[in-house]
């Protein structure tokens, strides 16, 4: 479209029926009508290009004093009290040109919520309940009833923030752990407790201050250490989607009776070392063991009756592992340059 009547009669067209952000977007945004017209320039001929471009120009300063004159009533709309979208992901009111673009984005989730909603799916599909973790606790579910003790020396091992009055801002998802207990017994219990968790440390490619758990428990009568490593397995295989050895090392938590780290060889060279893995061919996966008796006690559950497993990871780790992203902070520093790749 060449001819500047028709560009004349659009421009007069839409001038009534377009908002002045669609004006400025169809004709002088960069794919837009006027813009394009301008590019072409030099497929008019000759003696006609002078004539040409000025009139395009005309038309273009007509075009922003048109859609200067509809921001202003638009605003004023806005200001005299008619209703507005305040769920809209943009301030309409904002001078910002940037945000003519976000009117043409859809956003997306973030992955960290994709990769914890497939890990619910597979444990959905095992039979295990969901129940959400909190974000802020007391001492009592967070140290007492996982059989910490007050001045119990395995606390300092879970340094986190408290407020003023003492709560606590879990360092963990066990700290769901006695009230999944009470609300799901008497066994079978099977449940596992995503939700968010704090650590007071300084943060480095590998460690936050913020991330996610999925916490498991598992009671019944003759539930053993087999079946907790046979279960692990099954949904890391199915998450992972390759299969792996398992090691299982000894480590040391209050409220497991034994307590293990969870080890698999690395998926990604079959153990002969690569950098996911520290060149080390296994990697430590995460914290599991046997409830501690104590812990089924304080929930109203006899452990001569009854005896269970209980895992916990981290889940931005299994992401990272997943996905091959290099450091943890990438997931809470929301660039969006990051986060399209997913
Ligand atoms: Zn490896």
């Amino acid at each position: 479209m060449k001819n500047i009547e028709e560009f004349k009669n659009s421009i007069e067209k839409d001038k009534k029926a377009l908002t002045y952000l669609e004006l400025k977007q169809k004709y002088l945004g960069k794919e837009g009508v006027l813009t394009k017209a301008l590019k072409e320039i030099l497929s008019v001929e000759k003696d006609k290009r002078a004539f040409y471009g000025k009139e395009i120009n005309l038309l273009k300063n007509e075009l922003e004093n048109i859609i200067n004159k509809k921001k202003n009533e638009e605003k004023s709309k806005y200001s005299t009290g008619e209703k507005i979208d305040p769920t809209a992901p943009f301030d309409i009111n904002s001078n910002s040109n940037e945000f003519d673009n976000i009117l043409a984005q859809e956003g997306s989730k973030h992955p960290l919520t994709k990769e914890i909603e497939k890990l619910l799916d597979i444990f959905t599909s095992m039979g295990f309940d969901i129940l959400e973790s909190r974000q802020i606790d007391d001492d009592y579910h967070m140290f007492q009833s996982l059989n910490f003790p007050k001045g119990h020396p395995a606390r300092d091992m879970y340094d986190t923030f408290r407020t003023e009055d003492g709560l606590v801002l879990p360092a963990h998802t066990s700290t769901m752990q006695n009230r999944a207990l009470k609300k799901f017994g008497p066994p079978p219990i099977a449940v596992v407790l995503p939700g968010r968790c704090f650590r007071n440390e300084a943060t480095d490619a590998g460690h936050d201050h913020t991330f996610h758990q999925i916490e498991g428990v598992y009671v019944d009568k003759n539930v053993s250490l087999a079946n907790m490593i046979a279960t692990i397995k099954t949904y890391l295989e199915k998450y992972l989607e390759t299969d792996f050895d398992v090691k299982i090392q000894p480590a040391y938590f209050p409220f497991t009776e034994p307590d293990c780290e969870f080890v698999i060889s690395c998926p990604f060279c079959k153990k002969v070392g690569c950098s996911t893995c520290g060149h080390s061919g296994w990697i430590e996966i995460m914290g599991c063991g046997m409830i501690h008796p104590n812990v089924l006690r304080e929930a109203d559950i006899d452990p001569d009756i009854y005896t269970g497993f209980a895992w916990g990871f981290g889940v931005d780790r299994l992401t990272m592992i997943k996905l091959g992203i290099e450091d943890i902070r990438y997931l809470r520093e929301n660039n969006l340059n990051f986060l399209k790749q997913f």
